[in-house]
């Protein structure tokens, strides 16, 4: 099991530089097991049990590294740190933008797109999703501005279909048809804006973008828009 500093443990879960921590844990507000903490120099084993027996300020100590928050997306958010405008860490406590590994999401969902996107910071576990060579599936509920012309479902599973400006036919991807403008489809690549592109290059045009499941991973139907919550790095593992 991997020990820490008190002061180093905190300060890289953005809590505060070690001299505020210093002077939080002399206030008696960090405490283990129901005992203050005062000298913060102490080493402690890092264990994921940590957040259920520690508390800072009055609060559960949040997650320790290696772990996993499932969100459902909102409508104008960006997953990008270089654009402007709403980013998916607002939507997340604060002190999180300042922990150590950081917490990244797991690819990217376009701004005008919505539903399951997954941050971690653990990059072995965000490598294994995102590798074209793992193949993880991702489907996408999309609405259409057109009625589709029962043409797609061919072209999209025939792994010679081609995106414009591009020289790789895509990997096989289904389509599930659901009404006239309406369908999931499930691709196994996340080339850039792929689904709109796949589209466009159809003749039709995305109008919605949902995403519903990525590997054996599904949004919870009480999850609503811009909510999240915390998976077991464990179940993930097994089940991506
Ligand atoms: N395909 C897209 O076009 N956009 C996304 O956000 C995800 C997949």
């Amino acid at each position: 099991t991997p020990t820490s500093r008190i002061d180093r443990l905190l300060s890289s879960m953005g809590y505060g530089s070690r001299t505020e921590i210093a002077r939080i844990a002399r206030a008696g507000k960090v405490m283990l097991d129901g005992e203050a903490l005062r000298d913060v120099t102490a080493r402690i084993p890092v264990t994921p049990d940590l957040s259920a027996r520690m508390m800072v300020q009055g609060e559960a100590l949040d997650p320790v590294a290696g772990m996993v928050v499932l969100m459902n997306k909102p409508l104008g958010v960006t997953c990008s740190h270089k654009d402007e405008g709403t980013l998916i860490h607002d939507l997340l406590p604060p002190r999180w933008r300042r922990r150590n590994p950081p917490l990244s999401t797991v690819g990217r969902l376009d701004r005008q797109t919505t539903g399951l996107l997954l941050l971690t910071d653990d990059g072995d576990l965000l490598h294994r999703i995102i590798s074209p060579r793992h193949h993880v599936d991702k489907i996408y509920r999309v609405t259409l501005a057109r009625p589709l012309d029962g043409t797609e479902a061919e072209h999209f599973a025939s792994g010679r279909f081609m995106l414009q400006g591009e020289d790789k036919p895509l990997a096989p991807a289904f389509l599930d048809v659901l009404t006239e403008t309406e369908a999931l489809i499930r691709i196994t690549e996340g080339r850039y804006h792929q689904v709109r592109r796949m589209f466009a290059a159809a003749g039709n045009h995305v109008v919605e973008l949902h995403r519903e499941s990525l590997g054996g991973l599904s949004l919870p139907d009480d999850l609503g828009l811009g909510q999240w919550s915390l998976l077991d790095p464990g179940d993930v593992a097994r089940i991506l």
